[in-house]
């Protein structure tokens, strides 16, 4: 049994706590990581936004080519190496985990690998590979994230899997179904689809996607009805794991009458916070039921000198939430006076198009009694679009009626999640309708779509694409 005395430890090196990690060593303050897992970068750099988006990659040049033999230029049928497929995507990951560990060395942040729960309000016993480690400490951060929801009517089985297996990419299931229509489902279906999978996807809401806006999600329809079988209004009531496969039975508007064979069911319905995974009772921090910690503006918990950040502290699950409150929580331990309190957090979906907003959506604004007018760009009339053969999409703005700022917007299309920033800062800087029609784009981009829209508003609008 080892024993380390610290200024501060932070249990969960997910990017809210490397983030808080690095930023409270960089203020001087003596900084210890707990994790579980060998490497930095918790689920979003191992089994989570990173890992996925280098298969995405794959899955959208794969698409790219393929449709290329339709401006002229065949490459013939794709040839798939599953086992450099993982190794490009496990390179992408060791990679960057690579970095956080030498960025972690150089701040003199000491990571401590194994399972930490509180034993007290200043102290954490943390279990490893090397043995026990008592960990006391002056503050605390509780960065240990969430995991995903099992659903407790599904068997045991190999081929029932979740998004992290997914990215395991063990083989190309001829036939998968991916239960739930949220973002990490549709991103892990989109890429075994470009790998050759049949998808079917089911979806106890009438939309895929349910927090995005129905005019962006009808854009989004066009082009995964093509590639997927979506059972919008329906769920999944069994699965019966058989020697040939799994037998999925269905209830709802878009069931099918008898059950279906998978070769393997994807459950992707949902994260659930990590909150009661740490014994913080013991440290006498507040955890509610479903297992979120409830935290200030300051990022502390009940107990003055723990904080808590990231996935277990509330929605939106994001990476960049996560960091932004890391840093807050950090900042705070050190005497500053540092508050989270966005105006606007980001989404994105990493499909084929991108399903990108920020700020409130139109559904939002009509259930807040917001009094709102939208403007919408097609990018079908887009030059850019056009020529990239990119227009399946839309940008779409939304304005306070009265004063003309910006308040929300939303994009679908190739791309999309990475023009998203602009409207975030319009928003944050207060900025109106006025100030992003008279900011000149470039021509021809896809995002001059937020000017033009802009300009819509302003009724202003003309004829450049
Ligand atoms: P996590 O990243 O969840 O890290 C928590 C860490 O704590 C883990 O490493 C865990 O091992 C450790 N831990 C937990 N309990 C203990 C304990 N008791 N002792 C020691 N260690 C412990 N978000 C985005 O913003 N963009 C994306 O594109 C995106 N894509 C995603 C794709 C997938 C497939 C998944 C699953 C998630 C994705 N997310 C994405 C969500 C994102 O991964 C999370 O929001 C983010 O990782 C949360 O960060 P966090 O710091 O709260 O904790």
């Amino acid at each position: 049994m080892s024993e380390i005395k610290t200024q501060l430890v932070v249990l969960g090196a997910g990017p809210g706590g490397y983030s808080a990690a690095f930023r409270a060593a960089d203020m001087g303050i003596e900084t210890v990581l707990v994790d579980a897992r060998e490497t930095l970068g918790g689920v979003c750099l191992n089994v989570g936004c990173i890992p996925s988006k280098a298969l995405l990659h794959v899955a959208k040049v794969m698409k790219e080519a393929k449709h290329l033999a339709s401006h002229g230029v065949s490459f013939g049928e794709p040839e798939i190496d599953l086992d450099k497929i993982r190794a490009y995507k496990d390179g992408v990951v060791g990679q960057l985990t690579k970095g956080l560990a030498g960025m972690s060395k150089m701040r003199k942040v000491k990571h401590v690998q194994g399972y930490g729960k509180f034993t007290g309000a200043n102290t954490l016993e943390v279990e490893g590979k090397d043995g026990k480690t008592t960990i006391s400490f002056e503050n605390a951060i509780i960065a240990a994230g969430s995991e995903p929801v099992s659903l407790p009517f599904i068997p045991e089985d190999d081929r029932v899997i979740d998004s992290t297996g997914a990215l395991e990419m063990k083989d190309i299931p001829e036939k998968m179904l991916v239960l739930g229509g949220g973002i990490i489902g549709l991103e892990m279906g989109t890429v075994y689809e470009a790998l050759g999978s049949n998808i079917d996807v089911v979806e106890f809401l009438d939309q895929l996607i349910p927090a995005a806006d129905k005019d962006i999600m009808k854009v989004f329809m066009k082009t995964y009805k093509e590639k997927f079988n979506i059972m919008l209004e329906t769920k999944v009531t069994g699965v019966e794991a058989k020697d040939d496969g799994l037998y999925v039975s269905f209830e709802g508007k878009n069931a099918p009458a008898e059950p279906v064979r998978y070769d393997k069911v994807l459950v992707a319905v949902g994260r659930k916070p990590n909150g009661g995974l740490v014994a913080a009772d013991k440290a006498g921090v507040k955890v509610d039921e479903r297992g979120f910690i409830s935290v200030d503006k300051q990022m502390k918990t009940n107990v003055g000198h723990i904080y808590a950040i990231g996935d277990l502290v509330g929605q939106p699950m994001l990476a960049h939430k996560a960091v932004h409150e890391g840093h807050v929580a950090a900042e705070n331990i050190a005497g500053k006076k540092h508050f989270f309190d966005p105006r606007c957090i980001p989404s994105v979906a990493y499909t084929e198009p991108e399903v990108a907003w920020v700020g409130l959506t139109e559904k939002e604004a009509k259930e807040q009694g917001v009094s709102y007018e939208t403007a919408t760009f097609p990018w079908a009339a887009s030059g850019r679009a056009i020529a990239s053969d990119a227009t399946d999409g839309m940008t779409k703005m939304i304005f306070d009626k009265d004063s003309g700022r910006v308040i929300g917007g939303a994009m679908i299309g190739t791309n999309a999640g990475e023009m998203l920033g602009e409207i975030g800062l319009a928003i944050e800087m207060g900025a109106d309708a006025e100030d992003v029609a008279l900011t000149i784009h470039a021509h021809p981009t896809l995002n001059e779509s937020i000017g033009l829209a802009s300009e819509i508003f302003e009724g202003s609008i003309t004829d450049l694409p």
